[in-house]
């Protein structure tokens, strides 16, 4: 049949973490915890499922869930949404994305992109009929020049993507970012949809700047998140979006044909969660170890790298040990020492090779130190 996404092979993390398990590699592949989620939520599950909450949630989430998600928001950002009217629950962040795409994008219209840039914003450009604009950020500290995004904005912009903290450099959007994208929209119909699936995850006591914190961008934005990344249940598949009430209307006429509904025993043992502050409070504090035992674990290696900002991601330079194709190293390594990774040329459209690895150090701490372990060897 004639494909809509010629291009897209199987995406890099079903390839490697495959790779990994036919290798019995250490998988710091794919980007999900090696560890399990409180069992006070799998309680709350068991709990759910036991007393028949089994059939189709409502189509927009259940309203206990937006609820805790309004009232957390709240708290966290001292920004309101209306969980009747501004909360919609998805089946994870790929969804909110996705729907929120749709939901602005007309066939001709442009959406800027920043590169490397997660996999599945191109795509869902593609399918709507648009057309993805690239800014390429530049190693190592991928700062985005604003004059430049003035330059990509033409009059067929339609909407900007970002992602902060980002996947997979690990850099965050500062106050300054925020205000310089929102001068350059103010006057104009441009939409943003803001990929914040890592918003409590942030380093060195630096603070999340989440969109809805500028008054312009609140107005136009599209906040995705995901409980995944947050409660360490990137299993359950469970995401969400904010956005004003018109954006949302509109969001919620795409997501009901997409998915309609998300599954229902989690949303409910999300929203008594979600009640408890000190598991996402204490989150930063948690992925901050890992990420300083992983590059302990690396100092004395060959890699080079400035420590990641946020996320669960450090990319490493490893420019002094060989020139390979960032790809085939990443194969050979899985096959050879046991050690998965991303190669970070797959972040871009061009596939750019700088020579750069992608380690996710949501692992327990003997993984990350087994694996430093052996990489110091190369
Ligand atoms: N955006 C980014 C930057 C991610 O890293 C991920 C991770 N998986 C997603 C979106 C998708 O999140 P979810 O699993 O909730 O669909
Ligand atoms: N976001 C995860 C990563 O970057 C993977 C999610 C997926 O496998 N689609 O590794």
């Amino acid at each position: 049949i004639s494909s809509k996404l010629p291009y897209a092979g199987t995406t890099i993390f079903t390839v490697m973490s495959k790779l990994a398990t036919d290798e019995e590699a250490l998988n710091l592949s794919q980007g999900f915890p090696s560890f399990d989620c409180s069992p006070l939520l799998t309680e709350r599950v068991n709990h759910y499922m036991k007393k028949g909450f089994n059939q189709y949630a409502p189509m927009s989430g259940i309203p206990p869930l937006r609820e805790s998600l309004a009232e957390k928001t709240e708290k966290v950002y001292g920004i309101s949404y209306d969980p009747e009217t501004e909360v919609t629950i998805t089946s994870g962040a790929t969804e909110a994305i996705f729907c929120a795409v749709t939901a602005v994008v007309h066939p001709g219209d442009e959406v800027i992109i920043f590169e490397p840039a997660y996999d599945s914003y191109v795509p869902a450009i593609d399918l709507n009929g648009g057309t993805p604009v690239y800014i390429t950020l530049a190693a190592p500290d991928f700062k985005i020049n604003w004059e430049e995004v003035k330059t990509a904005i033409s009059s067929k912009t339609k909407a900007i993507i970002v992602n902060t903290p980002h996947n997979p450099v690990g850099n965050i959007f500062t106050r300054e970012d925020l205000d310089a994208l929102a001068a350059l929209i103010r006057d104009k119909e441009i939409f943003v949809i803001s990929d914040e699936v890592y918003e409590h995850i942030v380093f060195d006591g630096e603070i999340h700047h989440s969109m809805m914190t500028h008054p312009v961008l609140r107005e136009r934005s599209f906040v995705c998140g995901s409980f995944g990344k947050t409660y360490h249940t990137t299993g359950w598949k469970i995401g969400y979006c904010l956005a004003p009430k018109v954006l949302s209307e509109e969001f919620r006429r795409i997501h009901q044909y997409i998915t309609f509904s998300t599954v229902t025993p989690m949303q409910y043992a999300l929203a008594d969660f979600l009640k408890i502050p000190s598991h996402y409070e204490e989150l930063s504090r948690f992925y901050q170890d890992k990420r300083d035992k992983f590059n302990q674990a690396i100092q004395a290696s060959r890699f080079k790298f400035t420590p990641s900002k946020g996320s669960f991601f450090q990319i490493v330079s490893y420019k002094e040990i060989t020139d390979e194709y960032d790809y085939d190293l990443a194969v050979r390594l899985t096959k050879e020492i046991k050690v998965a990774s991303i190669p970070v040329s797959v972040f871009y459209n061009d596939k750019i090779d700088d020579k750069l690895l992608r380690f996710c150090f949501a692992k327990d701490d003997e993984i990350l130190e087994r694996a430093g372990e052996i990489l110091c060897r190369l």
